[in-house]
């Protein structure tokens, strides 16, 4: 618990009105969109200026109590659960967009504006932000920029680290530094922008985030093409882009999430098939048609059983829809899903599906795979329930084997959605002992005394940092997914989920 004499400081910093302290009101902030990881806050601040941030900072390393960031919480790693409790800092009171630049083509945001408000904004005026996380209508900039946030487009224009190119950002230790700016070419010093872009909130508050806007494509085509056999979709995706046509939208649904969507959104999915790919291409009017005429050759060519394409923009969202709806439609199956977001290169996409499907398999599960296919980032869903603890084992020993297939297919722990508690264990698996280091090093220059976001991407695990007591946050044991971490302290948590 923190001290009144620090709930009072605290209180006087950002307004009695934006200091949370009841259980009730914590409980909301002891999970995110990661299941079974919850722990209680001892309280949940909301500053509404970079000063109120920084100074919340530097009063958390006098006392010595923590302090986790967060946006909308929609996060799927378990990033903002304060897993050594202390205080969490909500920063959605920082919601505006303070500049469009038109001249020079960029956007100047607070952390809290949310990610399809920015897009409406610029897409009134013709400028075009492509990152488009599947949670865009709810999550925000900063958490976009905090887990380098990936989205439906980034097959052709990358992901949110592609388009942020400067930032204001407290350091732990409370002092505020900008970094980046306006021009195309910034070569001075190290690249810090680059560092805290996916620094998951660990070594640093982001309080303005500067992005680089595109002019928004004239025009664009939506193709839904079905299969009777998952290699000749996957086929189709490598055959597309080596006909050098690069679709900002290459997604994929297997059977199992075909199925679950047609049933929550009754679209008229044919249920007997494979494969659905959702295909877009954009640019100028005639690129985009001769575009869509190769890619609908290509998938003729790979067997596609069936092939809608849309003709105009209200069937274009229709068509997306299916694709949109894959998350809340496998949601509704059962009480719990674990997500997760294993990616390969794309030349063995059809592999790892085909290693999830031995997975789900051997451990009787039932597991319903979509994603970036064009990327190659995929997100085999389990659907479980937590509350049976001998399924969750067999879960458990599924999540395992899927990080080590993706890992022996070349791939990587996480394509977008983070490490944060989730995948804390396996970072030392991909990084080795002295990518781990190396990461260690800079988090103890940025914040010696371990105060932002800690016990996440492992770095306090490999460090062999202890949770620290000070009154502040009887940290539980790590946390992995294969327990859950919330601790007699936050039974709350459990219950609000
Ligand atoms: C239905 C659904 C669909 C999703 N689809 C996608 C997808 O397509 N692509 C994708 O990449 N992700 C996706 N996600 C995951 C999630 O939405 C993203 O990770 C998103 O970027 C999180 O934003 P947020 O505002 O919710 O951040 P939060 O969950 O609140 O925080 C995420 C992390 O950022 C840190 N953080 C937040 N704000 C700041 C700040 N101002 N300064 C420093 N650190 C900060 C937090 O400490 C935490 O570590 C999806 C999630 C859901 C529930």
């Amino acid at each position: 618990m923190l001290r009144q004499s620090t709930l009072d400081q605290l209180s006087q910093i950002v307004g009695p009105g934006n200091l949370l302290t009841t259980r009730e009101d914590l409980a909301a902030y002891a999970y995110d969109a990661t299941p079974r990881m919850g722990r209680l806050p001892d309280a949940v601040v909301k500053p509404g200026t970079t000063e109120e941030v920084s100074r919340i900072l530097q009063m958390a390393n006098r006392e010595g109590f923590k302090v986790v960031p967060r946006g909308a919480g929609t996060n799927l790693s378990g990033g903002t659960v304060p897993i050594q409790g202390g205080v969490v800092m909500q920063l959605t009171r920082l919601n505006r967009v303070l500049e469009v630049d038109t001249e020079n083509l960029t956007a100047l945001v607070e952390p809290g504006v949310i990610t399809s408000d920015l897009h409406a904004t610029v897409e009134a005026i013709g400028l075009f932000y492509p990152p488009d996380p599947g949670s865009m209508t709810v999550s925000t900039m900063g958490g976009n920029v905090a887990e380098n946030a990936g989205g439906l487009r980034g097959l052709k224009y990358g992901v949110t680290k592609d388009y942020v190119i400067g930032m204001e950002v407290v350091l732990p230790t409370g002092e505020v530094i900008t970094t980046g700016g306006k021009t195309v070419k910034n070569v001075t010093g190290y690249d810090l922008t680059k560092l805290m872009v996916g620094s998951e909130g660990t070594l640093g508050v982001i309080t303005k985030i500067l992005v680089r806007l595109i002019p928004k494509p004239e025009a664009k085509k939506t193709m839904l093409v079905f299969y009777r056999s998952l290699d000749d979709a996957a086929q189709t995706v490598s055959a597309i882009i080596a006909n050098r046509v690069i679709p900002p939208t290459l997604e994929f649904l297997d059977n199992v999430t075909i199925r679950c969507v047609e049933q929550y959104i009754h679209a008229g999915l044919p249920l007997d098939m494979e494969a659905m790919l959702l295909i877009e291409v954009d640019g100028p009017r005639s690129v985009v048609e001769e575009d869509s005429s190769k890619v609908l050759q290509v998938c003729r060519e790979h067997h596609a059983a069936e092939i809608q394409v849309a003709e105009t923009a209200e069937d274009s969202l229709r068509l997306a829809t299916g694709r949109r709806a894959a998350l809340p439609a496998l949601a509704r199956i059962k009480p719990t899903m674990v997500l997760e977001d294993a990616t390969v290169p794309r030349s063995q996409v059809a592999a790892m599906v085909r290693k999830i499907q031995g997975i789900a398999e051997k451990y009787d599960l039932l597991i319903g795979t979509f994603g970036h296919a064009g990327d190659g980032n995929l997100h085999p869903t389990i659907l479980c329930d937590e509350r049976d603890t001998e399924l969750m084992e067999r879960v458990d020993e599924a999540v395992d084997e899927m990080f080590r297939a993706a890992l022996e297919l070349g791939g990587t722990l996480s394509g977008e959605h983070g490490i944060g508690l989730a995948k804390a264990p396996y970072m030392p698996l991909e990084l080795k002992d002295a990518g781990m280091k190396a990461m260690i090093a800079i988090k103890k220059a940025l914040d010696p005394n371990n105060i932002l976001n800690p016990g996440k991407m492992y770095i306090d695990q490999y460090a062999g940092w202890q949770p620290t007591g000070n009154g502040h946050g009887d940290a539980p044991p790590s946390s992995t997914h294969h327990s859950s971490p919330i601790t007699h302290d936050s039974p709350v948590a459990t219950e609000a989920r």
